[in-house]
């Protein structure tokens, strides 16, 4: 669609502006109102802040932002924050849907100045001109087409992604999948559908036992979770209430990889993997779904072939995508080669000015030290005589360590304690590391180093940790101007403004089911069990966003112990 923009001053003591949009195509048009003065006009104006999104990162980042320093727009076609991590909870009735949301206009109440909140989805960016295209949920407007536009002065992209399907054929159709409330209330319902259907009578064992064989697609931490507590929804309640049925119950897992949960240590996909096969969940790894139909799943496998599967229900979590709208961004802004909107270390997106972007939406493009070692050499060559000692590397270390992270992984990794190790290594001989050295040797010394460059997990810990980490950045922005505390710039002069974002993983959890969880703290510490469960209850009730969410998902639990689940087909 063609958009093309008029812009009326209104006769009026306060300057209002009107922007029409007409769509050349369609003949639709837009019309929005912008009762602030230009910036120009108006130097006091606060700057306009409009976050994409309500979810880890979007919400966190809100949640810690100082309002009262901005004007905040908030734009997301979610009124609600959600607890992702318990929805495989939600899919079985082990938790309820409303004890694991919060009202955004709840958190944004907390908050000082005056947050706007608009239930809409933004389905077009406009850096050049720092406008976003927004629609309405609800669809109404002056024209019925819900559509409004917003300008911004910065720009936080926190939309998450969208569920893959790798363009697999029938999946979006047949499948299900977990990624929002909706799903989990979808998979709860289609799950004693099946069960009650199966339970009727004149149906076929054939019929029955295809009715009752439930498949997940993916042995990632959701697709095993939700496996899990599917199991026990069967072994502890409804084999009870269904008694004549429960031995038709087949539950598969299917694996495209060699392993389930591979992004966990090896003790733990082991114990997992056992588990699974101790309880009768069939793990089929190596296997590849090819298409998927109303009633079957075809899939292949090298040393099997193709093989029919017959289902009733079918989960499918094989990962995430990008959304429409970052993918209509990122061409854009030239980056319509890569599969993730890329940000720079400080979460910049770098081909336009005050635009980040935080989340599953975007990943970090950590700087490589071999693009930069000749400014590198430049900046620690404090003397200019063409080599660096060991003491001229030593005072810029720290400013190297922060800005190329993977500098000191890699130290690290070698068991190095210091610069003098990591030269000695490169030049291989212990008495040379008072050598000073030229440029060929100092590359040669930092040649390895990128190979520690790592990304990051599309996690929940990640994105709240860069929504924090930028409200943090947004709260001390003209602070920062001044005093700056960021590292040392290496192709420019000065020091950056901030330091860039640095994530600590504080460990990940794989509930099991049975009670037990598989526990990988830092430190490769692992631990699996009952005590690891218990860890699980009081990290997941701590994180909640709010005391009403943590009371209800606590009561949800503690009733789940005493009554069991909920198997009302509601
Ligand atoms: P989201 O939380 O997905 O939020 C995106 C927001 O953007 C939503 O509010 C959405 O409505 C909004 N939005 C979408 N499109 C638009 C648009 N066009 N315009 C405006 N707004 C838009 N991570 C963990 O660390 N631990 C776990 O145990 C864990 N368990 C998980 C279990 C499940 C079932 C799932 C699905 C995920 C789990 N994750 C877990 C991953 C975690 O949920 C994600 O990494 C996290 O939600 C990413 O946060 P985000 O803010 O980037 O995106």
């Amino acid at each position: 669609m063609n958009f093309s923009a008029f812009i009326f001053k209104q006769r009026s003591s306060i300057p209002k502006y009107i922007v029409v949009l007409s769509a050349a195509s369609g003949g639709a048009s837009l019309v929005a109102y912008a009762d602030s003065k230009p910036a120009d006009e108006n130097p006091t104006r606060k700057k306009k802040v409009v976050v994409l999104g309500t979810g880890w990162a979007g919400t966190t980042f809100l949640r810690n932002l100082d309002s009262s320093q901005y004007d905040v727009q908030v734009i997301s076609p979610r009124n609600y924050f959600a607890f992702t991590p318990l929805l495989p909870s939600v899919t079985c009735g082990t938790v309820e849907p409303r004890s694991i949301v919060e009202p955004i206009r709840r958190i944004l109440e907390k908050k000082k100045g005056n947050i706007k909140f608009w239930e809409a989805e933004c389905f077009k960016v406009d850096p050049k001109n720092k406008k976003l295209y927004c629609r309405s949920n609800i669809g109404t407007n002056l024209d019925g087409t819900g559509e409004f536009l917003v300008d911004y002065d910065y720009l936080v992209v926190a939309v998450g992604a969208r569920s893959n399907t790798f363009n697999t054929p029938g999946v979006v159709e047949h499948c299900h999948f977990l990624k929002e409330v909706e799903d989990a209330q979808k998979i709860r319902r289609s799950v004693m559908d099946c069960f009650e259907q199966a339970s009727l009578p004149n149906i076929t064992d054939e019929e029955r036992r295809r009715k009752l064989h439930f498949v997940i697609v993916g042995g990632g931490p959701t697709g095993v979770e939700f496996a899990a507590e599917l199991h026990d929804f069967v072994s502890e309640d409804l084999s009870r209430l269904y008694p004549a049925i429960k031995d038709l119950v087949n539950i598969s897992l299917i694996e495209a990889g060699e392993h389930i949960l591979t992004m966990f240590d090896k003790r733990i996909t082991e114990f997992a993997e056992q588990k699974f096969q101790r309880n009768g969940i069939d793990v089929k790894t190596g296997y590849k779904v090819v298409a998927v139909g109303p009633d079957s799943i075809k899939m292949q496998k090298k040393a099997v072939g193709e093989v029919q599967v017959p289902y009733g229900m079918a989960v499918w979590s094989t990962g995430i995508g990008t959304r429409p709208v970052i993918s209509e961004f990122m061409k854009q802004i030239g980056q319509g080669g890569r599969r993730v909107l890329a940000t720079d270390e400080w979460l910049r997106v770098p081909e336009c000015e005050d635009v980040y972007a935080v989340g599953d939406c975007a990943t970090i493009n950590q700087r490589k030290v071999m693009e930069d070692v000749s400014a590198i050499f430049k900046v620690a060559d404090k003397d200019n005589s063409g080599t660096l000692t060991i003491k001229e590397i030593h005072d810029v270390l720290d400013d190297i360590c922060v800005r190329y992270p993977q500098v000191k992984l890699y130290m690290k990794s070698k068991q190095m304690s210091d610069i003098r190790a990591l030269i000695a290594d490169a030049q291989g001989d212990e008495k040379k590391e008072s050598v000073e050295l030229n440029i060929e040797e100092f590359k040669k010394a930092l040649a390895n180093v990128d190979s520690q460059v790592k990304f990051l997990p599309a996690t929940a810990q990640v994105a709240s940790q860069q929504g924090e980490y930028l409200a943090r950045c947004f709260n001390k922005m003209k602070d920062a101007e001044e005093h700056p505390e960021g590292p040392v710039r290496i192709r420019e002069p000065g020091r950056h403004r901030f330091r860039p974002f640095r994530y600590q993983h504080l460990g990940q959890f794989a509930p099991l089911g049975g009670e037990q969880t598989a526990a990988q703290l830092p430190g490769d510490w692992i631990s699996i069990g009952h005590s690891s469960q218990w860890l699980w209850y009081s990290v997941y009730a701590s994180k909640q966003v709010s005391w009403r969410t943590r009371m209800l998902v606590v009561s949800d639990w503690t009733r789940r112990f005493i009554f069991g689940r909920d198997s009302s087909c509601i």
